[in-house]
């Protein structure tokens, strides 16, 4: 079937027109289909790859894409824009050569670098999620004038440490404050933000007067300096250069080729992990009693949760919460917190839970002026 329609591309089209809309959605609730992941024995790839490229009709192609992933037993998470595609997935074994030559027969995918995580066991993903969304990254920009596919060179991990060494050459991280806080390379830029969109326009205003230099960008995995890259391009700069697969790759090709790492502490990633560690470098101090840790927690008072770096010294004094006022709250009959959450105020929000803040370089504290012994009233 899966054969048939890659070598008639013309197929691929027809087949979601032969299926009822519902068939193109997840019918098993989730609890059952991780039940099902478990007791399969089929081995998985687990990857993930982006591309920006233009999708005039992304729910269309949504709905293309998942008939012929499902026919292949893809799962993951994957998003589709007008702007490109950003997918998390895991392929079985077996389908692995059926998923590559399938991409491959739309123009926009040859020779599109798939990401495949080395150690995953494969069990990631327990559904298939195709989402239409407005951007593949967030950007925050609303000019029909800028085009993401024209980005800059990129770089390897060879020539980007070769790039790095020459003369006036600036380096830019693209990522949010809280990532860069733990880890970066050697003399870059890490602009205090707390997201992408609040970093564009930052990134180009501040290298406004050196639109001729050289400017080498980086983030995580790439995908967010494809953008930024092309960003700069738009606003004038000619010298743009961005890592090729983001630090993820650097690491991977400066392990396997023997080559000098230029990046110091840790690479912040958005799993339970919270980090990867790159190089023994410890950059980051403790939030709260400022020795040297780049520990990053969430707030054990899950009704705060905020983001922070705390030492090993602090989380026992702690017990893991940011604060003493919410280890006091922490310690309270899980019923009280229930009544006492909504009128209680945790880092400058009331009932803050599951919000992703996190502290900021410039100005923040983690709670410090609350006056103890702390009370908590419903
Ligand atoms: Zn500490
Ligand atoms: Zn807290």
């Amino acid at each position: 079937m899966i054969e048939k329609t890659i070598a008639a591309p013309l197929e691929i089209a027809a087949i979601p027109a032969r299926r009822s809309k519902k068939a193109l959605h997840n019918r098993v609730n989730r609890r059952e289909l991780k039940a099902l992941l478990q007791k399969d024995t089929v081995k998985r790839v687990t990857l993930s790859f982006y591309k920006y490229a233009q999708i005039p009709d992304p729910q269309a192609f949504r709905d293309e894409l998942y008939g012929l992933w499902d026919a292949l037993g893809v799962l993951g998470r994957t998003y589709l824009a007008k702007e490109g595609i950003n997918a998390q997935i895991s392929v079985p074994e077996h389908q692995f050569e059926s998923f590559k030559t399938l991409m491959n027969s739309y123009e926009m995918f040859k020779g599109m670098r798939l990401n495949v995580a080395v150690e995953a066991e494969g069990k990631s993903f327990f559904a298939l999620t195709l989402k239409v969304k407005d951007k593949i990254v967030a950007d925050g920009l609303n000019d029909p004038t800028f085009d993401p596919a024209n980005t800059g060179t990129h770089l390897d991990a060879e020539a980007w440490n070769l790039a790095s060494e020459e003369p006036d050459v600036i380096l830019v991280d693209m990522r949010n404050h809280y990532e860069s806080e733990v880890g970066h390379f050697e003399h870059a830029i890490t602009p205090d933000v707390a997201t992408f969109r609040d970093e564009l326009p930052l990134v180009a205003e501040l290298l406004a007067e050196q639109r001729d230099k050289k400017i080498l960008m980086y983030c995580t995995g790439g995908i967010r300096c494809e953008k930024a890259s092309a960003y700069m391009k738009h606003n004038g700069f000619n010298n743009v250069f961005q890592l090729e697969g983001g630090i993820i790759e650097y690491d991977r090709q400066v392990r396997a080729k023997n080559l000098e790492n230029k990046f110091l502490g840790k690479n912040f990633v958005f799993d339970e992990r919270l980090g990867e560690r790159i190089s023994p470098d410890v950059i980051a101090h403790c939030h709260q009693c400022g020795q040297s840790s780049d520990a990053h927690t969430n707030c054990a008072n899950l009704y705060c949760h905020i983001l922070f770096i705390q030492c090993n010294d602090c989380r026992e004094k702690y017990a893991g919460c940011c604060s003493e006022h919410c280890s006091t709250f922490n310690a309270l009959p899980v019923e009280v917190q229930k009544e006492c959450a909504p009128t209680t105020v945790f880092n400058g929000s009331k009932f803050g839970k599951g919000a992703y803040k996190a502290f900021r370089k410039a100005g923040g504290s983690l709670n410090k002026s609350t006056p103890s012994p702390v009370q908590f009233l419903p």
